[in-house]
């Protein structure tokens, strides 16, 4: 039981039971029994997220067991405990790629990304999560598989709730609520279910779009004297094709001292980058786009971003036990992204620390650890939201951010959240108190 009374967040919760489903059928058995006892039901994949979204105090059903993947015609099917390694592997015989790749690597969960809608480095060239849903197959606060966007009864409920909604933020990732501004048509149902963090059903199966895998890389690597001057630089370097733009903060990366340093990576599939002289032609484009003269680098380029990718791991050496941590997630409209890292450096003055922080900068999404305590945590997503952000672009709200959903969005939108939930789950019991309050 310890084991699910915590993930890879500071957060612990002890659960009633666990459940191993095997099958659909089990799920549902699950589920109803749930609604009829009136007890939560939280599911939970690899438990890997940053949120405290797969804890709870009742049944935590781990999805682990139901692990099937297949591939056809550049659509993967995946049952929800599917790992991420395991789909990578089957693809690359196809010689495809999924385009979401969080950083914790092959470890997480087809039905985990689902309900957090991941996305990672890559998210410039392949989208998020909501961006690769083809369908999904859940089931509900009822007990009753539902697949979507072919149902046509949830596909109009959730269709009419989404033409209500106000305004969301403009940025190019989300995980925050419900993404109502995703389904401009009951076509398109499915994709309200990409960030629902397992509260309107527990996911069962999804279909995902996958990608022709790139032949040739580059990756330019860019040193920058601060983080305001790399951040200023990002949408020109955007205008050169690359499906990522990476930010490593200062101390984090061996060798690179006090600089912000950015990298840029471009792939041959990407149509107008192809060609045999790729990296070339990015290192032209690049140079003249970047205030500063890239380095590019053709071979060990995954060896270079294992070391992006440690940022997580090393930061939590940088800033070691000084609890209250935070791991933020925030994304800016990218041209509000030198003001943001203007905020993270008044969030160092405030907490007396050195904030470390890396991340998806040409998404505007940036990961943010320092000591905090809630007090501060609340100033620094109400600047986020003052810069047209989202308070998380890739996490979810879990039990860190669902008391800031209602100040993101504000009543009207928040009151459609309440709709759609009660449509799902009218008994309330998925994963009660992420994304509403319990
Ligand atoms: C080192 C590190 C790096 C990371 N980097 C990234 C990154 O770059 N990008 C990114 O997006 N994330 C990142 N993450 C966060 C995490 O890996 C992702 O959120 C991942 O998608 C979670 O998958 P999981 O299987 O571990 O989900 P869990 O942690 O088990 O669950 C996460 C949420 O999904 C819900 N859920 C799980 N399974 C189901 C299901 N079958 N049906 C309905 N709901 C379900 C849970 O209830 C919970 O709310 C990182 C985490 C770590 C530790």
């Amino acid at each position: 039981m310890e084991y699910y009374s915590v993930d890879a967040s500071g957060y612990s919760v002890k659960p009633r039971g666990v459940a191993l489903p095997r099958s659909v059928g089990d799920v549902a058995d699950v589920v109803r029994w749930a609604a009829q006892n009136r007890t939560p039901v939280t599911a939970r994949g690899a438990g890997t997220g940053l949120a405290g979204g797969a804890l709870g105090d009742g049944i935590i059903l781990d999805t682990s067991r139901m692990d099937r993947v297949r591939y056809l015609d550049g659509v993967v099917s995946a049952g929800p405990g599917a790992r991420l390694g395991a789909v990578a592997r089957l693809l690359s015989g196809y010689g495809r790629i999924l385009g979401p790749n969080p950083s914790v690597g092959p470890y997480c969960s087809v039905g985990g990304m689902v309900a957090t809608n991941a996305s990672g480095s890559l998210s410039l060239g392949y989208g998020s999560i909501i961006d690769n849903l083809e369908s999904v197959t859940l089931v509900d606060g009822r007990g009753d598989v539902v697949e979507l966007p072919s149902n046509r009864h949830y596909s109009d409920i959730i269709s009419g709730i989404c033409r209500r909604a106000g305004p969301f933020p403009d940025t190019t990732k989300n995980s925050c609520g419900y993404r109502l501004d995703a389904v401009p048509s009951p076509d398109m149902s499915h994709r309200v279910v990409a960030a629902s963090e397992g509260t309107l059903g527990v996911v069962v199966g999804a279909r995902l779009r996958t990608h022709p895998a790139p032949r040739r890389r580059a990756l330019a690597v860019m040193r920058y004297a601060d983080a305001r001057s790399a951040a200023a630089d990002c949408p020109r370097i955007l205008e050169c094709g690359p499906v990522s733009l990476e930010v490593v903060g200062p101390g984090i990366m061996e060798g690179y001292g006090g600089s912000c340093v950015l990298f840029a990576e471009f792939h041959d599939s990407v149509p107008e980058r192809g060609g045999p002289d790729h990296a070339d032609r990015v290192c032209g484009d690049v140079r003249r786009a970047a205030g500063v003269r890239p380095v590019m680098i053709r071979e060990g380029i995954d060896r270079w971003l294992a070391g992006r990718n440690a940022a997580l791991s090393r930061s939590l050496g940088m800033t070691g036990d000084r609890a209250p941590s935070i791991i933020e997630d925030a994304t800016v409209p990218l041209e509000r992204l030198p003001d943001l890292f203007d905020v993270i450096r008044e969030l160092g003055e405030r907490t007396g620390s050195t904030p470390v922080y890396y991340g998806h900068a040409g998404s505007g999404n940036i990961h943010v650890r320092t000591p905090a305590d809630s007090r501060v945590t609340e100033w620094y997503l109400c600047e986020v939201m003052a810069l047209g952000g989202t308070i998380t672009g890739e996490h979810g709200d879990g039990m860190g951010r669902t008391g800031f959903v209602r100040r993101q969005y504000g009543e009207q939108n928040h009151m459609l959240f309440g709709l759609l939930k009660d449509a799902f789950d009218p008994h309330h019991i998925l994963n009660p108190g992420k994304i509403l309050p319990a």
